[in-house]
């Protein structure tokens, strides 16, 4: 019949109203900002970027490859690189960004920055309370305020985390076995040089004639 729908969207409606004042399973909405409701896992805003350690500034993972400044849509990355490498946490020779800024103002929380990522350090954050009174520089985001823990992103994004976590461990585990074959041919060539020279040395004392 015509109409159906608007009768039962009413119908609906008119139960959650009365149902309110009785059971808070008909409320629809929440007294924000005094009440929250538990932020979803893939709901994404802006992006940060990940660092590891206590440090903030030394354990970024970004190594200012300006991949993500270069395929950002409307352009608003701003990168430059440091001149030298310095250590990370790990102590590994890196270089990172001087500068990384984002504004916000322009910012359409594509997340193509994320996914163009080598490195796994830039990834969409869930905060959205960033109301400034000052529409340019305030909404210009520095690497320092960027930046954010490991630890931080596993809150907000657990599943995400997790999968780059063991992505991440399975990289360092393999990177190890690599090192340690290197290290074991080159101990075994050099063992083979050894003794071959020995042979040799050998060989052309045995044939010097005695006086
Ligand atoms: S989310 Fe999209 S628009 Fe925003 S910085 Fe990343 S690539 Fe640029
Ligand atoms: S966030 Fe990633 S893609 Fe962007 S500069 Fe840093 S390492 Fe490169």
């Amino acid at each position: 019949m015509l109409g159906t729908g608007i009768i039962k969207g009413m119908a609906q409606t008119a139960k959650n109203f009365v149902g309110s004042y009785s059971d808070p399973k008909y409320l629809t909405t929440v007294e924000y900002p005094e009440q929250r409701v538990p932020t979803k896992e893939n709901n994404r805003n802006f992006p940060f970027l990940v660092f590891d350690g206590e440090e903030a500034m030394v354990g970024l993972r970004c190594v200012a490859c300006q991949i993500c400044e270069k395929e950002c849509p409307p352009q608003c990355i701003y990168i430059e690189k440091d001149k030298n490498k310095k250590p990370d946490f790990v102590g590994k020779d890196q270089f990172q960004p001087a500068v990384f800024d984002i504004d916000i103002s322009v910012c359409m929380s594509c997340q193509i920055c994320v996914e163009v990522c080598p490195f796994d350090a830039i990834k969409m954050d869930t905060e959205f309370e960033l109301s400034q009174t000052n529409r340019f520089d305030g909404l210009l985001i520095n690497k320092h305020q960027l930046a954010k823990s490991n630890d931080y992103y596993r809150g907000i994004h657990p599943t995400e985390a997790a999968e780059i976590d063991a992505a991440r461990a399975a990289d360092v585990k393999k990177a190890a076995a690599k090192a340690a074959a290197k290290a074991k041919a080159e101990a075994e060539k050099k063992a083979k040089a050894a003794a071959e020279a020995a042979a040799k040395t050998e060989a052309d004392a045995a044939d010097t004639p005695e006086s």
